[in-house]
């Protein structure tokens, strides 16, 4: 059994994205009735109440968020970004960036979302814990250096990142994406960047448009060290077990790096109204139990999960519950009421238009094999 770190924080559930009815500004005017944010507390805190209810939380080794520190942050974005957002969190908020709104102080709750996450590494790098999962909001993994998009404010896992080489001594960082959105930030951030591996998998040309190709790659010193398994839409189990068999583990086992941050969405699952794959819990406690060896192989075990996406209030807690107990090899002995009926829906196994990206992926995986020799 592992030693799992949690992060929470009220603050966290206070981030306020409004009433922007999925995309739009309500305007009674044009018939857009308001509605509460699809990025909003709910799926974030009904994952925490699972574990509450359940009494699995006492499973868990908790480590209290810092503020992440302006210099941490201004490794990864811009001064002028930066000052943009602090003013607007002053004045009472507004939106970020592309899609990315927030309220008063929100900038000071992304901090602490950031930080949250600093402080995970700083407890698994100092052997508190063995690994862990920080279940924080806002999410990062859509934020570019110098813009907030798809409600991040602040590049999470790239922060976290960049404070393992700067701070702890670490040489080469891997992050894994499987929100079914692509992880542009990182993507982006490190693109000419070989000491952090990002990985994504993610529905194709899904969320930024045209964003996260198969040859999207790297450029200059960062070549080949960008992987993109860009699956299409429907794919389930199959797709994404074929993915990491091919892809994902030995794209790590070639770069060996020397800790592993997963930037985990629950939006591939099969109820979400953002995302069009079928994943259900068991298959996120599958990926998280298919890199562990793989960790524990390369790099003392040392694994965190940064929360993203995922806006299934249903079905959110249930994978999040699946990933801890992964994590922590310990059970709980609780049911998934949604499992059966999404795992026995048709198309689950890896189709042949599925197969047929993650062969082009593993293209991309022989570079990176070729780059790390
Ligand atoms: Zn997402």
């Amino acid at each position: 059994m592992r030693k799992t770190g949690f992060v929470w924080n009220e603050l966290y559930m206070w981030h306020d994205t409004g009433h922007y009815a999925g995309v739009l500004q309500p305007d009674p005017a044009a018939f857009i009735e308001p509605d509460e944010h699809s990025e909003n507390p709910k799926t974030k805190r009904r994952f925490k109440n699972l574990l509450d209810a359940t009494g699995f939380i006492r499973e868990l080794e908790t480590i209290d968020a810092r503020p992440a520190t302006g210099e941490e942050v201004l490794r990864i974005h811009g001064s002028a970004y930066i000052e943009r957002l602090k003013g607007l969190s002053r004045e009472g908020g507004g939106e970020a960036g592309r899609s990315t709104p927030f309220g008063k102080g929100g900038y000071d709750i992304a901090l602490l979302s950031a930080g949250g996450c600093l402080a995970m590494a700083e407890a698994i790098m100092s052997g508190k814990v063995d690994n862990g999962y920080v279940l924080n909001r806002p999410p990062g993994h859509h934020a570019t250096r110098d813009e907030a998009m798809g409600f991040c404010l602040l590049a999470n896992g790239s922060i976290t990142a960049s404070a393992l080489i700067k701070d702890h001594g670490l040489s080469r960082v891997a992050i894994v994406d499987w929100d079914v959105h692509h992880g542009n930030g990182a993507e982006g951030i490190f693109w000419e960047d070989p000491s952090v591996l990002t990985l994504s998998i993610h529905q194709d040309n899904c969320f930024p448009p045209n964003s996260g190709p198969v040859d999207a790659i790297g450029e200059g010193a960062g070549k080949g060290f960008n992987v993109n398994v860009p699956v299409p839409p429907g794919s389930g189990k199959g797709a994404y077990m074929a993915a990491f068999e091919r892809v994902i583990l030995p794209a790590l086992r070639a770069y060996r790096p020397e800790f592993i941050i997963v930037a985990s969405g629950f939006d591939g699952a099969g109820h979400d109204p953002l995302g069009r794959n079928m994943l259900y819990s068991a298959v996120y406690g599958d990926m998280t139990r298919m890199l562990m060896p793989v960790a524990d192989e390369l790099c003392g075990g040392r694994i965190m999960m940064t929360h993203e996406g995922g806006y299934s209030p249903s079905i959110v807690p249930y994978c999040g519950l699946r990933v801890l107990e992964a994590l922590s090899e310990k059970q709980s002995g609780v049911a998934d009421p949604f499992e059966f009926a999404l795992a026995h829906v048709g198309y689950q196994d890896l189709q042949v238009h599925q197969d047929a990206v993650i062969t082009k992926a593993e293209e991309v995986v022989k570079l990176l094999q070729d780059a790390c020799r």
